[in-house]
């Protein structure tokens, strides 16, 4: 439905980025990397929820030398997140790693960029340049005043350079602020400027509340503009919430085809049934799906089944009794009582149906 800007495309580990590929959702580990057990079943629980590429802090060497042994244990790529020690970066490569996020300009001079460049080179990694406009360039916020679009674009762009100096074009950019508009503008002038795949986030997005907000508004916008090959959702909290937030987006963007889609209507005064109660207890059941499947759980068996054609199946509660129907039209009866665990009979029928054709 929206034509996405062509960019490069490289690839971490065996997840493509840009050139028209799939739009990849990312998020990081908030554990300790020392910690392999507790990494391992974060990045096992986020890639279970829809994740495609996990990232992990790098802080010193002993999270660095323990790359390897989380990577023994997963099946989905891992990006260091490493800044000013290029020893660092140098190690992660040893250890596996399928990406680096480092900023070239901030690890201490060309002998160590050149050092790492050839490592990443060498074993096919992709780099990605990250520019915070909490953490912008001092020059650079001298120079413009304040943190402006052009000033992210510009101070990525130097890191940029330094890396196609050397050569190096596999890598991808990400230009991150709180500030929605802010954001917005500078994505849109650095899709004008370059064809590097473009890493999109709002950061310090906030509490799940006010982040997912943000977030959606945000990412949701660049997107529909065709802008975008990868992204993070950043909230303060767990990040299997992330990818699940991030999942939504590509799906109500018509992006991405990924588990059940949940339809409810928000109630009004036909509604005779406790429709919230009943809207979360689907909700939850439908987490164990994996496959496409729009469901509508309705308030009213008057409008439900007519508003809700569109769904694959859904329920109308009524008085006492209520409705199963399938794409608009009622296939029967049932007690209210019994709405949703027919609701279900009928879900795992339309997935064999499908599995059967
Ligand atoms: Fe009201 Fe029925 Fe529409 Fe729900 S489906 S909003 S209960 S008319």
């Amino acid at each position: 439905m929206f034509e996405r800007k062509i960019t490069r495309q490289i690839h971490i580990g065996n997840v493509a980025i840009g050139g028209g590929a799939p739009i990849s959702v990312q998020s990081m580990c908030n554990t300790k990397t020392t910690d392999t057990k507790a990494t391992v079943a974060q990045i096992k629980a986020l890639q279970n929820a829809g994740c495609d590429i996990v990232r992990v802090a790098v802080p010193d060497m002993e999270a660095a030398q323990n790359l390897g042994n989380i990577i023994k244990e997963i099946n989905i790529p891992l990006v260091a997140d490493i800044h000013f020690d290029y020893k660092l970066a140098l190690e992660a490569i040893k250890q596996g790693i399928s990406a680096l996020r480092l900023n070239p300009g901030n690890i201490g001079g060309e002998e160590k960029v050149r050092a790492v460049v050839k490592a990443a080179k060498k074993a096919h990694i992709p780099i990605r340049i990250g520019v915070n406009a909490g953490s912008l360039d001092k020059k650079i916020l001298a120079k413009y005043g304040e943190v402006t679009p052009e000033a992210l674009v510009e101070s990525a762009m130097q890191h940029v350079k330094i890396l196609e100096d050397l050569d190096f074009h596999d890598l991808k950019i990400s230009l991150k602020a709180h500030d929605v508009p802010l954001t917005l503008a500078a994505y849109r002038l650095m899709s004008k400027t370059v064809d590097y795949p473009l890493h999109l986030g709002i950061t310090e997005a906030g509490t799940v509340n006010t982040g997912i907000i943000k977030s959606a508004v945000g990412i949701g916008a660049l997107l529909s503009e065709g802008i975008g090959d990868t992204f993070r959702i950043s909230l303060t909290g767990d990040p299997v919430v992330e990818v699940k937030v991030a999942n939504e987006i590509l799906k109500s963007l018509g992006l991405k085809e990924y588990g059940p889609t949940l339809v409810a209507c928000p109630t009004c005064g036909r509604t005779s049934i406790d429709l919230p109660a009943i809207a979360a207890q689907v909700e939850k059941k439908l987490e164990g799906i994996q496959d496409p499947i729009d469901v509508a759980v309705m308030g009213c068996v008057v409008n439900g089944p007519g508003e809700a054609r569109g769904a694959d199946v859904g329920i109308a509660g009524g008085n006492g009794e209520g409705l199963i129907f399938r794409k608009g039209e009622i296939i029967r009866k049932v007690p209210e009582d019994k709405l949703v665990e027919e609701l279900f009979k009928e879900i795992d029928a339309i997935l064999e149906e499908r599995k059967n054709n």
